[in-house]
């Protein structure tokens, strides 16, 4: 975490079991090969028992071992990466009873520290990777999961998406067929751009607003923790897990998000909810002093 970069890059990376779960099926991790690049991963497991944690670790393992003997371009690095991270998550599932099944999903980014405006990221399952760029917030990778297939095709709104039995389906994942396909894409970096992987117990619970006026805000180390606190409070109902990237140079062009960034949307319908109580109850008491004042003047 926050290991020195040729270019200065600063990461911190958090993990949180959340509220409900008993344990952290998710894992993260960060590393630097003898070329001076960084990646960065997040992996999201699932399987019963020790199945989750398991294929999260063994495949950020894998990918660490593949990134740090590397040859040939980013991009073919990265998808020969989670292959092989699918492949060994695979066998260790078919040749492990307690592990039959398991799976994960992996959101990876690349830097090289010779390429001033490109960086790299590759991905399977529904682990999320952003950008903040002049303070829009775009997210650089689509779920392969079902919902967000049917919300795609428009047959499910994304308000319908977030509370459909089958929002956890995924459509790919690494570590539970012989073989996956893996998106691997390029993009573009700039001074004071910041990137965020997470897992969907962040997406799912913080708003893409909020996430943005965090990112905006915050340095990494302080951000990162804000938002998986932030999705603690909105109800952490799975294991949360935030990667960020920020890449020094001129930030932060745009103007704060109009709401504080320490207030999710649903804590701030609850504050104003408390408001408006208190508001109420001082009318009231007003009123009443009033009316005691009008019977006892009268009187
Ligand atoms: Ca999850």
């Amino acid at each position: 975490m926050g290991q020195p970069d040729p270019r200065g890059l600063v990461t911190a990376c958090v993990t949180h079991v959340g509220q409900v779960r008993s344990a952290n099926q998710d894992d993260v991790g960060e590393f630097t090969n003898p070329s001076g690049c960084r990646l960065i991963v997040v992996a999201d497991g699932m399987g019963g028992h020790a199945g989750g944690e398991v294929a999260s670790r063994t495949c950020i393992e894998r990918i660490a071992e593949v990134f740090q003997s590397a040859t040939g371009d980013h991009e073919t690095v990265l998808r020969t990466a989670l292959e092989a991270a699918n492949e060994r998550v695979y066998r260790l599932g078919m040749a492990t009873p307690g592990l039959r099944g398991m799976g994960t999903t992996a959101v990876v980014m690349l830097f090289d520290p010779e390429e001033s405006d490109s960086a790299w990221v590759a991905h399977v399952g529904d682990s999320r990777a952003y950008r903040l760029h002049e303070g829009k917030l775009d997210r650089i990778t689509d779920d392969h999961s079902w919902v967000f297939e049917e919300v795609r095709q428009q047959r499910l709104t994304p308000e319908e998406a977030e509370v459909h039995p089958r929002r956890n389906a995924l459509l790919r994942s690494i570590g539970v067929d012989p073989g996956v396909e893996v998106d691997t894409r390029r993009v573009d970096l700039a001074g004071g751009d910041r990137f965020m992987l997470c897992s969907d117990g962040l997406w799912g619970e913080v708003d893409h607003q909020t996430i943005a006026g965090v990112l905006a805000s915050q340095d990494p180390k302080t951000g990162a923790q804000e938002l998986v606190d932030l999705a603690n409070r909105n109800g952490g109902r799975d294991n949360i897990t935030v990667a960020w990237v920020a890449v020094p140079g001129a930030v932060d062009t745009m103007p704060l998000a109009p709401m504080p960034a320490k207030l999710s949307a649903r804590f701030a319908r609850g504050t104003r909810a408390r408001a408006l109580g208190i508001a109420a109850a001082v009318v009231a008491g007003i009123a009443i002093v009033a009316l005691a004042w009008l019977v006892l003047g009268s009187g």
